[in-house]
């Protein structure tokens, strides 16, 4: 009898786990940054448009910009935005609106790096 071979399991992503915090664009959450707002656009340390569902902040010594993290619960995110209290493995993640923002609060996640 032949004996079909079993596929490779995919490999077991590497989980980080880390505290989650949120933020938005208002000036609780983002002090003298939220007065530079042209034409109300939110533009990220990166230079790229903050994006709820993408758009998060984390210490970019260890992700740099551009750094895709897939967060469990949240998807893949996209390391846009950085901050004085987002040091190590801590990411902060963008909401649109700060109600959403303090609804999130402060959650332990877990996290797999997607590309570097
Ligand atoms: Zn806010």
């Amino acid at each position: 009898m032949e004996t079909v071979p079993e596929p490779d399991p995919e490999p077991e992503p590497e989980w980080i786990e880390a505290v989650a915090t949120a933020y938005c664009s208002c000036e609780i959450c983002c002090e003298e940054w939220a007065l530079n707002r042209p034409d109300g656009i939110v533009y990220t340390a990166s230079g790229a448009e903050a994006v709820q569902g993408v758009t998060i902040a984390a210490d970019w010594s260890i992700y740099p910009p551009g750094t895709v993290l897939f967060v469990e619960d949240l998807g893949e995110m996209v390391v846009q935005d950085r901050g004085g209290a987002i040091q190590g493995q801590k990411i902060d993640v963008y909401f649109e609106s700060h109600d959403d923002a303090l609804q999130f609060g402060r959650q332990n996640v877990r996290f797999y790096i997607v590309n570097d």
